[in-house]
């Protein structure tokens, strides 16, 4: 199932807020759980790279649990395809036998690029790599980024505190946390290291690497990130967990030409179901002393 047909089967069956719309005009779509005037606010979000669909899966999954049993002292607010363009572009890809990599929007920026805090202009790998992406002609040019910005500015404006986000991704098997976009430690360190140690020590059988997101490769800086804004513009304990170990297998060469599958592989729903009460606490603060 496509990432826009599953969150769509999804829409069908739970009301559901269009938030915004895409470049191309699809629905940006968010479903939340638990009191509407929470003091506290979760934001997960999926679905921000154009072939992640198992980013997508985990964030449908999680929103189905919170429907069965929402939480009573926050409010959790789940977007599940935040570049529902880009995997559009992944499926029409699929349906005529095309190998390609995609990540970004409809207008070639990467959207985990485009936010505004410590967003720059200049890339040197997007030259080199264009698939990658650019960051976007300004912070939060991509109406994608500025739906979910403003629908964050009216939760705080109402009084709501962001204390929490989780933004899913593939591959890797790694917890991220805080910043991506400078060496230095985020603010309440420890704190996103607890919260990571958490997440990890509850995932089912498999081992996730906890690292902070600027040190994952040295050197290698990503500006404009999803996970520094949330921390960074609503103080946020933020974390990004790349799903899975990806589907490129050595042994394999079909696999090395299916660049699908390699941040979709086909054991993605065991995947899920490994890691998704690991983050269902975390979105419910269940691990909170
Ligand atoms: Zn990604």
């Amino acid at each position: 199932m496509s990432a826009e047909a599953r969150v769509e089967r999804l829409a069908a069956e739970r009301s559901s807020e269009v938030f915004g719309r895409s470049v191309e005009g699809r629905p940006l779509r968010a479903f939340a759980f638990g009191p509407e005037n929470a003091a506290r606010v979760t934001v997960v979000l999926g679905g921000i790279h154009a072939m992640e669909w198992i980013g997508v899966d985990a964030a449908c999954a999680l929103a189905e649990r919170l429907a069965a049993s929402p939480p009573s002292d926050r409010r959790i607010w789940v977007a599940p395809l935040v570049n529902p363009d880009g995997a559009a572009s992944v499926a029409a890809d699929l349906a005529a036998g095309r190998r390609r990599f995609r990540r970004a929007n409809a207008r070639g920026v990467d959207l985990n690029r485009n936010w505004p805090t410590h967003w720059t202009a200049a890339r040197f790998g997007t030259r080199l790599v264009p698939f990658l992406g650019h960051s976007g002609s300004g912070p939060a040019s991509e109406p994608e980024v500025r739906s979910v910005l403003e629908a964050l500015d009216v939760m705080v404006a109402a009084g709501s505190t962001i204390d929490r986000a989780l933004s899913l991704h593939s591959f890797g098997r790694m917890i991220l946390h805080p910043y991506g976009s400078v060496w230095r430690r985020p603010h309440r360190y420890d704190e996103h290291r607890r919260a990571a140690e958490a997440l990890q020590s509850s995932i089912d059988g498999l081992h996730y690497r906890i690292r902070q997101s600027s040190r994952w490769v040295p050197g290698a800086f990503a500006p404009g990130m999803e996970l520094d804004h949330l921390h960074e513009r609503y103080g946020a304990l933020a974390l990004l967990v790349e799903l899975g170990s990806g589907g490129l297998q050595v042994r394999q060469p079909r696999t090395w030409v299916r660049p699908t599958r390699w941040f979709y592989p086909p054991d993605s729903e065991e995947e899920v179901a490994r890691v998704l009460p690991a983050l269902l606490a975390f979105t419910a603060a269940a691990s909170e002393p």
